[in-house]
Formats: structure tokens, C-alpha cells, sequence
């Protein structure tokens, strides 16, 4: 492992600098200001911290001295961090900064080092927590308090007691950290030394050598940059100024300093000023409620966290984006009164702001009562089954019946949590019976119609299903933002917040049924899945992306297949189409990426190892090339339907529930699931598969594993791809027979019986017919009527694009343009297909594009793009 300080030879990796083994950051006191204008955000950050005991001596010296030297590490970070042309980018973030005092430091001083990039640092504090007034007698009574406070170390007594405080006293807990972070700071207001490099921010005290007896409370005060790459300053699809955390590479280090490395998890407390026609979405168990800020034109919104979380979970979105309504659908006076009645049964406790939308689907889960008859669920405590009905309270949308999980086993194999403490929902019986959690969805006033056509009218039925699939949903509620164009990706999920792409809404044409839901249905499932896998089950190495990406990949289908309520034939058949896409597009992508990116355990066996002071390094994370690959979701997803065909679909749905109860609250690595899969079905052994096995084969070696070489085999035999093998053969068919006839036949009806088929179906449909040489103009045209491709879903539209791209269809450019305007995200290979065919038009067409949306354009994206087309 690199020590820190010296950098990796390859410039894609990300450096974790911060020292996790000498010291720990537990909570998070945030106090931030939203300048839109100026695009920053001001403020400070309190720190409440808790030295490691294993910290000793010599690792201690090994910090300082490494910093000592730091100076020569920024020039070495210009040449390897960063391009020639992204200095200007990167800002002054080159320069070293140093408060005046580092220099009267020496390197025998303890280091408390951050991950912290592209931020203004004006003063470090020590807070003086002792002198907030009956701060004491908020603890609960310990005689070891007072045998520390009498032995002159009151601080650390103190913070040892608050942060040893039962979760059952959250409450009281945050309110000390809210006064404790307001108090004055110590040493007559001077500033700590410190120091901040490119990726770093160095504290110290002077003539302080430990962790033991350092500062337990620091302020930071602060301001981020224009260009700091955790943030996005951009404008909606309004034209309306916004900023979003977006999911970086470099994560949050440019929005606050902070200890980035998965172990460090913590909580927070945050309040955001914004200006008051702005709307504040954060991570937080709470939808909050503004306040006013005195006589300012700013509105006060307060989030916390009580779960531990890595401090990359954190993310903020300020915006003028509004609240989707569901007013369209309408609910009589009688209704009303049911929804009332069910949703005070539902609740244990009055929830602010609690969401219409779910007393709608308490209204239209109504129906299910009856069920409930025919079910009655046992609870663990052997409590009458009262909460019962809220389970049904939020049941599916519409009439149908979602199928009864009965979880009760879950509760009675016991509910005792192995992770930290803290108030977690699994040993909650009311929110097991919970199975849709509060829900909003927020979007620019140009998408509100789509957004309540698509992602508001699915969002219930997902959250349902994934409770069916997966249990008790890990967090209590769920904002959705439907983000800028220019985000990268399709989705992003977060705890309390998932952000989707305005690429998966429903194109709103009348004509395209309800096929073109799927896209966004599967990605709501995709997403909500992440709560479970990624969220409340992290990965302790960030290079095993695959176990957030593959389980959530392999996920989205079960659960989407449930909210369908799809028969179990009909599921299968799906999986057999999704499957075959998917396998197109992983050899695919096999054959054109560098073989190091295709190993998703890049490390191998030194996967989760750091160094002596808890520094790592995460390989390819900078890579821009990698931002647009899948094949850690794809591999990761072939390895887990390989797991299943092994033992069964259910029992590998039974076995999932069972590893997120041990392991929800904690960082995996692979082999933790690997190990506990091996075991739950110690019968494997006899087909001799061991860990070894599934190591060589799937996560340490580029390639195609054999299983997946065999399997693909057989799913271009399955009946929905006949289907659509048909199809192509009748399309081939008619191309031939309306060869070089050109736009005079253009309104000649097909006489070809062509059948309908699913966006799925579409999307291979127009793969396979992409691997024609040829597809006359006629045939362009009739493909386009028949399937009404203009309202399909954004999949559907990319391999339409890319026909009219490779056959020059003049006529299709528009669909073309007007794609890479709307689906940033997943327009960068379009933009290559346009360059490659040398064609002026063409090429045209792509300069066009880019100056059109390059200014709200995915940094990353738009440098991929720029290489292809200069
Ligand atoms: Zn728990």
C-alpha cells in the first residue's frame, strides 16, 4: 500500500489520505450557506472526534513527517492528478495553503489528516465545549465523568459519554451536539495550525503528539469553489439556477472535509441557508421544514442522520424544482375518509409533512383488507397483529394484489442488530409492516406532467415490491429529484434521496402505451435496491463496486418483475431477454476496454488492506473511461444469476434476506457474501465450487468467465427473443423487397403482419438489425410508423438513433439531435457513431449538439465527447 504522501504512478487513482486508525470522526455539524449566484456554498463544519486506540507512537511521527515533506507532493499530484488543460479547472487548488502557525508545528505533533479538495479554508478552531453552561448536566450521571473531569481532562470524559449514549437517546444526543457545536472556541479564538494540499487538510496543535490528546471538537470554517468537482452549478430544465452533489469520483471532499475512507461512518446534523424560493433535498430521516433566517431573503432547512454512514453517502441538492402533485388523481369524499383513518393506523407517531401520495395508496390499497383476513401475520413479540393493517394501508397501486411476504420468521429468528448502535428499523416491527415509506418526487415545472405520469405513479408499487423482496425498507423515506440534463448517469441512489435522469421519464406521446414505463420502472427498482445494497450494506473497498452495481443490477429485475406482478413463467422469460441484452452488451464492451478495467477485485487479495494510518489508494476511480462503463454491473449481475441458476431462484432470494439482517449496518467485502453463500448452501461443495473458484473466475481476471460463455448459448432460444427473431427476418424481408424505392413508397402501407412487441423486445429488435449491412430508406420509414419509435422509451430511441446514424438516414437526424439534447447521459457513444463515419453531415450534426449542451454538460462526459470530436 502507498504510504500517503507519495503519490500513485497512475493518475486514475483517488487518494484516501485520511488517518481512520489514529482518529475517527463520529458526527458532523453542518452550517452552510447557498450562494447561487456566485456559485459557493459558506460556512463551517464541526468535527466530534474519537482517537483510535491502536494509534501509537511511531505510526503517530510517521503522519507528521510525512506532511512535513508535503510541499513536494503538489507539484508531483499537478503532473500526475491532472491534465495540462484541467489546471485552469482545478483552479489554485495546486497551491499549498497553510495557516501561519503550521511552521511553529513540529512532525513529533499529532496530524489529524482529511480528505479535502478545492476548498477556501479561512480557520480551524478548537471548540470549547466545557464552557457551554449545564452542558454537563445533559449526560446522564457517570462516575467515571467526574473522576476524569477531577483529573483535568473534562473534554474527552465528556465526549466519551456522548458518544457511548444508548441510540434510545438520540434526541438528547443531537441536541448536545447542535449546543456543542455553537460553543465558543477555545484559546482565545486563535486558529489551529493547519495546512491544505491538493487532496488533503492537516490539523495540528502545537506540542500535542497523540491522538489521545488532541482536540475531541473542531470548527472548520470555509468555502467551497466554483470549480470544485463535488459540486454541479448548473441550471434545470427550467433555465433556473441549481446544484446538486453529483456523485463525483473525488465524492464530497470539495463540499466539506472530511475522513472519505468507507470505515470512517458517522452521523450528521446539517443546516442549509438557501434563498427562500428554493427548495433544500438532503439526506435526512426527516423532510424538513424551513424556517426564516431572521430578516434575510434565506430559508433555514435542518436535516440529521442517526444511522452511521460513510461521509460520500452525504448528498444535497438547492434548487427551484417543485413538488410533483398528484392531483390528477381524483379520490371522493368517502375515500377520504378511509385514507384518514387507515393513515392514523399506519403511523405510530404524527409525520410532518407526511405525503398525499401516500394516503393515496392507502386508498387504493383497500381493497387488500380482505387479505388480511385470510393472512393474519404473527409478529415476533407475540403482539396481537394490530399493525396488520398498516401493513395493507400501504399496499400496491390500482386493484391488483401484491403477493403477502410474510416476514414473521425474519422477526422471530430474533432482531438483535451485530452493527453499532444505533435506532435501526430492523428491530422495529413497525416498519416491517411498513412497506411503502413516505415518498415525494421533485422536478422542474417543465416535467412535472411526465414525472407524475411515470416516476410518481410507479414509485409505490416499486417501494412495495421491494419490500416484498427484500423486507424492511433499511430507511424511512425517499425524496426523488429529477436532476439537470447534464447528469451523467440514469439514476444515483443516496440515503433518503435517489436523483433520476429525465432520460427515464415517460416520453408523455399518447401512442406509446405503457411499454415505455419499463425503463423507468426498472430504474426506480434499480435504485431503491441500493438502500439495501450499497446503502445499508457498503462496500469496505470502493474498487468492489460490483457489490453495490451487480446486486442492484441483479435486483432491479426481481423486483420490477414483482411490482408487475408478473406469473412466474412470464418472469423468467423476462430475465431470459434482460439476461441476453445484458451479455450483448458486456462482450461488447469486453472487446473494446483495456483488460484492467474488466476485474472487478483489482486488488485481489490486498482488497481492503490500508496502510498503518488507515490511507489508501482507489484504483481507476479518476478514470474518466470508466464512468461509462458497465461492466461492474454486468459482471457482478452474471455472477449473481450464476449463484442462483446454482441454487434455485427463491431460496437465493430467501438467502439475500437472510445476509442483509446479519450484515445490514456494515462494509462487505466480496468474500463476506461469497463465504456466507458457500456455507448457507454447504451442498455447492459437492458440485466443488469453492471461493478460490469463484475468484479466478469472476472477480480477479479480465474476460468472460465459462459459465457465462455457456449460458449465453441458450437465451437467444428463449420465446420472447424467437419473438423478435421473427420479426427480424419479416423486417430483412421487407427492406429487400422496398430496395432503392426511396420516399415515393414511404406512405405505402406494409403488408407485412408485423407484430407488436415490448420496449425490451424493440431494443434487441433494432441491435439485430443494426448488424445488417443494409435497411433500405422504405424500411427506415416503416420501422419508425409502425413502432411509433418517437414515443418509446430512451433505450428504444438510442438503437434508432444509431440505425439512422449507420444508414445516414437524413430523415431520422432530427430524432438524432433532439436525442443527445435530452439524454446527455446516455448519448457519448452516439456522438462517436457520428464522427466514425466520415460522413460532413454528420459530423456536422455532432459540433452542432456539443455547442449546444456543452455548457450543462457531465464534465467527464463532455471531455469523453470533446476527444472524439476534435
Ligand atoms: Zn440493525
Amino acid at each position: 500500500m502507498e504510504p500517503p504522501g507519495s503519490p500513485d504512478p497512475d493518475k486514475d487513482d483517488l487518494p484516501l489520505w485520511a488517518n481512520t486508525n489514529h482518529m475517527l470522526v463520529k458526527h458532523y455539524v453542518l452550517d452552510l450557506t447557498v450562494h447561487l449566484h456566485s456559485r459557493l456554498i459558506n460556512g463551517s463544519i464541526v468535527l466530534f472526534l474519537e482517537p483510535q486506540p491502536e494509534a501509537d507512537e511511531a505510526e503517530r511521527r510517521q503522519d507528521g513527517a510525512t506532511f512535513q515533506k508535503a510541499d513536494t507532493t503538489k507539484e508531483t499530484w499537478l503532473e500526475f492528478g491532472a491534465k495540462e488543460e484541467d489546471k485552469e479547472k482545478i483552479c489554485d487548488s495546486v497551491d499549498v495553503q497553510s495557516s501561519h502557525l503550521w511552521e511553529t508545528t513540529s512532525s513529533s505533533d499529532f496530524t489529524l489528516v482529511l480528505d479535502c479538495c478545492d476548498l477556501d479554508v479561512s480557520k480551524v478552531e478548537e471548540v470549547d465545549i466545557t464552557s457551554i453552561p449545564g452542558i454537563m448536566d445533559l449526560l446522564p450521571e457517570s462516575a467515571s465523568v467526574r473522576s476524569d473531569i477531577l483529573s483535568g481532562n473534562p473534554q474527552s470524559a465528556f465526549m466519551e459519554n456522548l458518544l457511548s449514549m444508548p441510540s434510545s437517546q438520540w434526541q438528547t444526543k443531537h441536541r448536545i451536539f447542535s449546543l456543542c457545536s455553537r460553543a465558543p472556541c477555545a484559546e482565545n479564538g486563535g486558529s489551529m495550525p493547519f495546512r491544505r494540499d491538493l487532496w488533503s487538510l492537516q490539523v495540528r496543535k502545537r506540542r500535542v503528539t497523540s491522538a489521545q490528546q488532541f482536540p475531541r471538537v473542531i470548527r472548520i470554517h470555509y468555502q467551497t469553489k466554483a470549480c470544485g468537482r463535488s459540486l454541479r452549478w448548473t441550471k434545470d430544465q427550467d433555465n433556473r439556477l441549481c446544484v446538486y452533489t453529483a456523485g463525483s469520483p473525488i465524492n464530497n471532499r470539495a463540499l466539506f472535509p472530511c475522513q472519505e475512507p468507507p470505515v470512517a461512518m458517522s452521523t450528521w446534523q446539517a443546516a442549509v441557508r438557501a434563498p427562500s424560493e428554493c427548495v433544500v433535498l438532503m439526506s435526512g430521516e426527516e423532510q424538513a421544514v424551513p424556517t426564516k433566517d431572521g430578516d434575510t431573503h434565506f430559508l433555514v432547512w435542518n436535516y440529521y442522520v442517526t444511522m452511521p454512514m460513510p461521509a460520500s453517502t452525504f448528498t444535497l441538492a438547492v434548487g427551484h424544482w417543485h413538488r410533483v402533485p398528484t392531483e390528477t388523481f381524483p379520490a371522493s369524499e368517502t375515500e377520504v375518509g378511509k385514507i384518514l383513518d387507515c393513515r392514523n393506523m399506519a403511523k405510530p407517531r404524527p409525520e410532518r409533512g407526511e405525503s398525499s401520495e401516500s394516503r393515496l395508496v392507502s386508498r387504493l390499497g383497500k381493497s387488500s383488507h380482505k387479505t388480511v383476513k385470510d393472512f393474519p401475520l404473527q409478529t415476533g413479540s407475540g403482539e396481537e397483529n394490530t399493525h396488520s393493517s398498516s401493513a395493507f394501508c400501504h399496499s400496491s397501486l390500482e386493484d391488483e394484489e401484491l403477493s403477502v411476504t410474510d416476514y414473521s420468521a425474519m422477526l422471530n429468528d430474533g432482531t438483535s442488530c451485530s452493527h453499532s448502535d444505533y435506532p435501526c428499523r430492523f428491530t422495529e416491527l413497525t416498519a416491517w409492516s411498513q412497506r411503502v415509506i413516505p415518498h415525494r418526487v421533485f422536478s422542474p415545472v417543465c416535467l412535472l406532467q411526465k414525472a407524475q405520469m411515470s416516476v410518481l405513479k410507479l414509485l409505490p408499487r416499486c417501494l412495495a415490491a421491494a419490500h416484498a423482496v427484500l423486507g424492511v425498507h433499511p430507511f424511512p423515506r425517499l425524496d426523488v429529484l429529477i436532476v439537470p440534463a447534464g447528469f451523467s448517469s440514469l439514476g444515483m441512489a443516496s440515503p433518503h434521496i435517489v436523483f433520476l435522469s429525465q432520460s427515464v421519464l415517460d416520453t408523455g406521446s399518447p401512442a406509446s402505451g405503457g411499454g415505455s414505463l419499463s425503463l423507468c420502472g426498472s430504474r426506480i427498482c434499480h435504485e431503491i435496491a441500493h438502500s439495501w445494497f450499497g446503502l445499508v450494506i457498503g462496500a469496505r473497498d470502493w474498487t468492489e463496486e460490483w457489490i453495490s452495481e451487480g446486486f442492484a443490477t441483479c435486483l432491479e429485475d426481481t423486483i420490477w418483475a414483482q411490482a408487475q406482478q408478473l406469473s412466474s413463467q412470464e418472469r423468467s422469460e423476462q430475465f431470459d431477454l434482460k439476461a441476453l441484452l445484458r451479455w450483448r452488451r458486456l462482450s461488447d464492451e469486453m472487446q473494446n476496454s483495456k483488460e484492467e478495467l474488466q476485474i472487478l477485485r483489482p486488488n485481489m487479495e490486498k482488497t481492503g488492506q490500508v496502510s498503518e494510518s488507515g490511507s489508501s489508494t482507489v484504483k481507476h476511480a479518476l478514470n474518466p473511461e470508466k464512468t461509462f462503463m458497465q461492466v461492474h454491473y454486468l459482471k457482478g449481475y452474471f455472477l449473481l444469476r450464476f449463484l442462483a441458476s446454482e441454487v434455485g431462484e427463491e431460496e437465493f432470494i430467501n438467502f439475500l434476506r437472510m445476509f442483509v439482517r446479519k450484515y445490514h449496518g456494515h462494509l462487505i467485502l466480496s468474500q463476506d457474501f461469497l463465504q456466507m453463500f458457500l456455507t448457507t448452501f454447504s451442498h455447492m461443495n459437492r458440485k466443488s465450487l469453492t471461493l478460490c473458484d469463484i475468484y479466478s473466475d469472476w472477480l480477479d481476471r479480465p474476460g468472460i468467465p465459462e459459465w457465462l460463455r455457456e449460458r449465453s448459448a441458450v437465451w437467444p432460444q428463449t420465446r420472447l427473443v424467437e419473438e423478435v427473431k421473427e420479426e427480424v427476418i419479416k423486417w430483412i424481408l421487407f427492406s429487400r423487397t422496398h430496395h432503392g424505392k426511396g420516399r415515393k413508397r414511404k406512405r405505402l402501407k406494409p403488408k407485412t403482419n408485423f407484430k407488436e412487441l415490448t420496449a425490451e423486445q424493440l431494443v434487441l429488435l433494432l441491435e439485430l438489425l443494426l448488424e445488417e449491412p443494409q435497411q433500405s430508406v422504405a424500411s427506415m420509414h416503416a420501422l419508425h410508423k409502425i413502432y411509433n419509435l418517437h414515443g418509446q422509451d430512451a433505450e428504444v430511441r438510442h438503437r434508432w438513433c444509431e440505425l439512422v446514424v449507420k444508414h445516414a438516414f437524413t430523415q431520422g437526424y432530427a430524432d438524432v439531435e433532439r436525442f443527445l439534447v435530452h439524454n446527455q447521459a446516455m448519448g457519448v457513444y452516439l456522438y462517436g457513431e457520428l464522427m466514425l463515419q466520415e460522413d460532413p453531415d454528420q459530423q456536422a450534426l455532432a459540433r452542432r449538439c456539443l455547442s449546444a449542451v456543452e455548457e450543462e454538460m457531465d464534465p467527464s462526459a463532455r471531455r469523453v465527447v470533446e476527444e472524439m470530436i476534435l
